[in-house]
């Protein structure tokens, strides 16, 4: 008997949970709509009065079994989901993410593609210092068949008192040895009002860390057709960055690489801490290559290997290092760029390791 009437108001609770179910979802569907009509007359969708207001009014018609402080909790819970329905809406319009555009965006350097599945390799020196040192290391990356030329002609220091590059002369020894080695060239830009200059000279247009919330930089990155190499900032999310891109795509230039470098926390052993959980996170979330810079994430010569790897294993389109014909005497990173010899191994054994995808 008893076991009879347990499952009776089983039956009872089970139906009123689906008409809950109902009841919360049509809600739901109004919250969208109302954040649509909100977004479109520019009202902000967080409205604190109203809840207030809301939830009193609850309150006043309460008759129990619960008290007023828990019906104003599960109210609570109520809107926060329904405000959380807005943010996630929000993020399904970003143009940078995968809900906009489910395949992967391809950018092509003549024969080369980065973002169809095959690895890329980025290197080059730190700092452009000179004609002789650029063809030196290039020449290395030429007998490496690695086609992506980088080097800093205008380099955003730390200290006011370092190394700060050779300007736009440094940008005409990148192009100067690309085209006779047949290579593209990555170099990174830092004042809006040089972007479209840059263009002349470099293939790809690279955005540091350090700039990575300079809108102003990012808007002038957008209105050119050149690729962009955006670096995650050392203590941007990963929200943050994939904002960032949103700044150039929205712009029309939707040829841009995402690259992790490494972003700041305690540690001291390495220079930053390579955040290699978020390659899969950009990969899932957006469309774009996503590359991993191993020397600014770690520092340290001894494991860049491990970390290309590493990046390469959590699906990363490509790997950056820096190179340098003799590390000791370069003008800026002289600890972390490796040398010729270091990096035709470490091309090597990344190309042994299985993990390297050729075309
Ligand atoms: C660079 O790649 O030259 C550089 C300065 O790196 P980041 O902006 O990541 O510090
Ligand atoms: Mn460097």
């Amino acid at each position: 008997m008893g076991e009879h009437v347990v499952e009776k108001l089983r039956q009872q609770l089970d139906s009123l949970n689906l008409q809950l179910l109902e009841l919360l979802n049509k809600r739901a569907e109004l919250v969208k709509e109302l954040g649509e009509v909100k977004k479109k007359s520019g009202v902000k969708k967080f409205d604190p009065e109203r809840e207030t207001q809301m939830l009193e009014k609850l309150v006043q018609k309460n008759q129990g079994p619960f008290d007023d402080q828990t019906v104003r909790y599960l109210f609570k819970q109520i809107f926060k989901a329904s405000l959380q329905l807005q943010v996630d809406d929000h993020k399904k319009a970003l143009l940078v993410s995968r809900k906009r555009q489910a395949e992967n965006t391809v950018i092509s350097f003549g024969d080369l593609k980065v973002g169809n599945g095959s690895t890329a390799l980025i290197a080059g020196p730190c700092s452009v210092e000179s004609y002789e040192q650029v063809y030196e290391a290039a020449k290395a990356l030429k007998r490496q068949g690695v086609k992506l030329l980088r080097g800093g002609a205008f380099k955003p220091r730390t200290s006011p008192y370092d190394f700060q590059g050779l300007g736009e002369e440094g940008l005409k020894i990148l192009r100067e040895v690309a085209d006779e080695l047949d290579l593209k060239v990555v170099s990174e830009i830092v004042t809006p009002s040089d972007i479209e200059k840059a263009t002349e000279y470099v293939d790809v247009i690279q955005i540091g860390a350090r700039n990575m919330q300079n809108f102003e930089l990012l808007k002038a990155a957008g209105n050119v057709r050149t690729p962009v190499l955006l670096k995650r900032g050392m203590s941007a999310t990963i929200e943050e960055f994939l904002f960032a891109a949103e700044y150039i795509v929205s712009r029309g230039n939707t040829q841009v690489m995402l690259c992790e470098r490494g972003i700041r926390t305690y540690e001291k052993w390495t220079r930053n801490t390579l955040d290699i959980s978020a390659v899969p996170i950009l990969k899932n979330e957006s469309h774009l290559p996503v590359f991993v810079d191993v020397t600014h994430a770690t520092g340290r010569r001894d494991i860049l290997l491990p970390c290309a790897k590493a990046a390469l294993a959590a699906g990363a389109d490509g790997v950056m290092i820096e190179v340098h014909p003799n590390p000791a005497v370069a003008l800026s990173d002289a600890r972390q760029q490796v040398d010729i010899p270091t990096f035709e191994e470490f091309v090597a054994e990344l190309r042994s390791s299985g993990l390297f995808r050729e075309e």
